[in-house]
């Protein structure tokens, strides 16, 4: 089954999300686990979650994907951040165990000055901190356009976190064509190229999701700036090629295109006409 859906707001609820999502043609959807900005996590309503899993099993909505928020960074020079990154990984993780296996997603950090080498141990760090036997979520490092100082730029620095943590088994990778594009991988004319080098690095057992966008920036060009599918400097040839492809498939793909909730049943009725299966 095609696996496609957007990002969404759950300030009104999952549930709500949840026939949101059904309404846009999809069937999974992101969320920001609290403000993108940070802040407080929205206290939890357990009997929007019970009517929400009941809701998705009903409806065949598939495995969501939590984003952590963009304030969360575990590799800042600051040590106040580096706190508040704990603090709010932890917190989200209590949240995502309700799930029977939920997928949380974040970016590996910026080092703000402190170095790449740096970065890598105190993200590193943080994971070791917050990841245990138990869980049953699966924490994504997201590959990162590598804008600023921004870690997880190539899939080496991705893999290097991962090998310093110690329960590897909790850990997967979110590929965002967007930033994989601007960090200089050609997702265009060498996709096969790009997924074995992936695969050779990190292992393509350990990609979890996809998230799905076309570029208003040029290839290499380390900036972050996503388009609407088709109208970047990817193109829809390429993104038929990416949702196509039987080493990508059968991951969740998740637009996070500039588009209203219209804009989004729009790129999502169009996937799903270029699917071949
Ligand atoms: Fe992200
Ligand atoms: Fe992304
Ligand atoms: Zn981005």
């Amino acid at each position: 089954m095609f696996k496609i859906g957007c990002h969404l707001s759950i300030s009104d609820g999952f549930v709500k999300a949840g026939k949101t999502i059904i309404s846009l043609g999809g069937n999974t959807f992101q969320y920001f686990s609290r403000n993108p900005q940070g802040g407080r996590a929205k206290a939890w309503n357990q009997k929007d979650f019970d009517d929400f899993m009941q809701y998705a099993k009903e409806n065949q909505i598939e495995v969501l994907l939590c984003h952590a928020p963009y304030t969360l960074n575990a590799c800042s020079s600051n040590p106040d951040t580096r706190d508040f990154a704990l603090r709010c990984f932890k917190e989200d993780i209590v949240m995502l165990e309700h799930f029977p296996n939920a997928l949380y997603n974040f970016h590996p950090g910026s080092h703000t000055g402190q170095g790449v080498e740096v970065g890598i141990d105190q993200i590193a760090n943080l994971l070791n901190q917050v990841l245990y036997e138990d869980m049953k979520t699966t924490v994504l490092l997201e590959c990162m356009a590598g804008k600023g100082s921004e870690v997880g730029r190539s899939f080496e620095e991705i893999q290097a976190i991962i090998s310093k943590v110690k329960l590897k088994d909790k850990l997967g990778v979110c590929l965002d064509t967007c930033h994989v594009y601007s960090a200089g991988y050609d997702i265009v004319n060498s996709l096969d190229k790009v997924l074995d080098e992936f695969d050779a690095i990190i292992g393509l057992d350990r990609l979890k999701a996809i998230h799905l966008n076309d570029s208003k920036m040029p290839f290499s060009s380390n900036k972050d700036r996503h388009e609407k599918i088709g109208q970047g400097t990817i193109g829809l040839d390429a993104i038929v090629r990416i949702i196509n492809h039987p080493k990508l498939k059968d991951l969740p793909f998740y637009l996070e295109t500039p588009n209203e909730l219209e804009g989004y049943k729009e790129e999502i009725e169009l996937l799903k006409s270029k699917r071949q299966n």
